[in-house]
């Protein structure tokens, strides 16, 4: 049955994150936009203890119905509110992350519990996850990196470029990485495995961490592996190399899990451009009236109700996404979908919102040109916009990535 009311465990939820995100995310979110690379540690220690480590909105596991979760969807309305407060902060949030996505994908339950039962407990603790090379992006086929078997450990060799929080995982905390590599160049897509390498292994080094136009309080590392060795049970899934590429398949499940997240974050950036821009136009006694036939409206309305429904639209898109994996259900359609429409629509509402206030919205006197360049982020990874329109219409018109590229 389709329902549109978020329950009351969530709604709560949404009410508490609402709290963090304008009492300790936005006081502090241009000091860190200016002064990257440096970490917010009252900040990241507080959202260790309060969200016991857990994927933020992960807090909500309890049941509305036999057979279903709130999981996702919880999660999804969190990192709305995490990201209105800041984009940049809520990614560097020590927790589980997109390595932690990887592993409850395509890991075993006896990963799962080796690898991500230490986000609850002890100190904070990042995963990343590293699939992209210098010469590797949206096509992740191309992957160069290797995995060759030596005995019982796997070693790795090759050159990962910007890993969210992959200076964190890395060298920072006792967290790990998840390493995307081929065991045979020659097999393609069904050589592709993930590797979980745990922070401080031998042979992984960082290299660089980006200077970035947008969520600068974010680290974005270069790792190198050179002969980096990890046991033989770090792969995630099966070692076996198999005739098609179902196994590729399986990791790339990830991103159904991750799609709708970064959607959720989007969101929150362009309803912080947003709800400035209203609040703004109703300090200076201008309001924008609903129910009006559109050609009696200014042009200043209809931009605001355009944003406002674009917004809307996404955050649809997003949650349904979020619900059909808390129902169990294949949402690889429905989560490219709810991530290229809310990248294109944070792009587009954020522009509009500068522009709409002029050269206040310029000034970096405001919020509103940071939350221009925290935008962007969301139209690039994970899946460009253009990667995730090829795939919406792959599964639309049914082609294999080979037929539609
Ligand atoms: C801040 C930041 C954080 C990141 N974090 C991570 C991370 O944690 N882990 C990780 O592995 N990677 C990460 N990335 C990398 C990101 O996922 C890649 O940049 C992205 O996948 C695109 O790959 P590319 O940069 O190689 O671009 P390319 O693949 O070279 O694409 C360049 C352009 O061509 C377009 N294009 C490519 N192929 C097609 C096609 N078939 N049809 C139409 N258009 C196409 C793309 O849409 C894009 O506009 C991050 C990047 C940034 C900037």
């Amino acid at each position: 049955m389709i329902d549109f009311e978020l329950s009351d465990n969530v709604q709560t939820l949404r009410k508490m994150v609402h709290a963090v995100a304008e009492q300790a995310m936005r006081p502090i979110s241009r000091e860190y936009d200016e002064r990257e690379h440096e970490k917010p540690w009252d900040f990241l220690n507080m959202m260790w203890q309060v969200s016991g480590g857990n994927p933020v909105g992960g807090a909500v596991e309890k049941k509305p119905k036999e057979g279903t979760s709130e999981r996702n969807l919880a999660m999804c309305v969190s990192i709305e509110e995490l990201s209105w407060g800041d984009a940049g902060l809520y990614l560097s949030i020590p927790n589980s992350g997109l390595g932690g996505a990887a592993v409850a994908a395509a890991g075993t339950p006896a990963q799962k519990e080796r690898f991500l039962s230490r986000f609850h407990e002890g100190k904070p603790k990042w995963a990343a996850m590293a699939i992209t090379e210098p010469g590797c992006g949206s096509d992740s086929s191309a992957i160069q990196a290797t995995a060759v078997r030596d005995g019982d450990h796997w070693v790795l060799n090759g050159t990962k470029i910007f890993c969210t929080s992959g200076l964190m995982a890395a060298e920072k905390s006792e967290g790990f990485v998840v390493v995307w590599a081929t065991v045979d160049r020659t097999a393609g897509r069904a050589g592709i495995k993930a590797f979980v390498v745990e922070a401080g292994t031998a042979g992984m080094y960082v290299t660089k961490v980006e200077n970035k136009l947008g969520i600068r309080a974010s680290d974005t590392a270069t790792l190198v592996f050179e002969d980096c060795r990890v046991p033989l049970d770090n792969i995630l899934g099966s070692a076996e190399v198999p005739k098609t590429s179902e196994g590729f398949k399986g990791v790339m499940a990830t991103f159904d899990a991750t799609r709708p997240i970064v959607a959720a974050s989007a969101i929150g950036v362009g309803r912080a451009a947003l709800d400035f821009v209203k609040d703004t136009l109703k300090e200076q006694g201008v309001e924008i009236r609903y129910g009006l036939a559109p050609h009696r409206l200014t042009a200043l309305e209809r931009d605001v109700m355009e944003m406002e429904a674009q917004l809307q639209a996404a955050r649809l898109l997003t949650w349904r996404a979020a619900w059909m994996m808390d129902n169990g259900m294949r949402n690889n359609l429905e989560a490219s979908m709810a991530k290229a429409k809310a990248g294109l629509v944070v792009t587009q509402i954020t522009q509009k919102a500068v522009e709409l206030l002029g050269p206040l919205g310029y000034s970096r006197e405001l919020l509103l040109e940071k939350w221009m360049r925290d935008a962007k982020i969301n139209d690039i990874f994970e899946g460009t916009q253009q990667i995730n329109q090829l795939i919406v219409a792959r599964r639309i018109l049914g082609y294999s990535s080979k037929e539609l590229s």
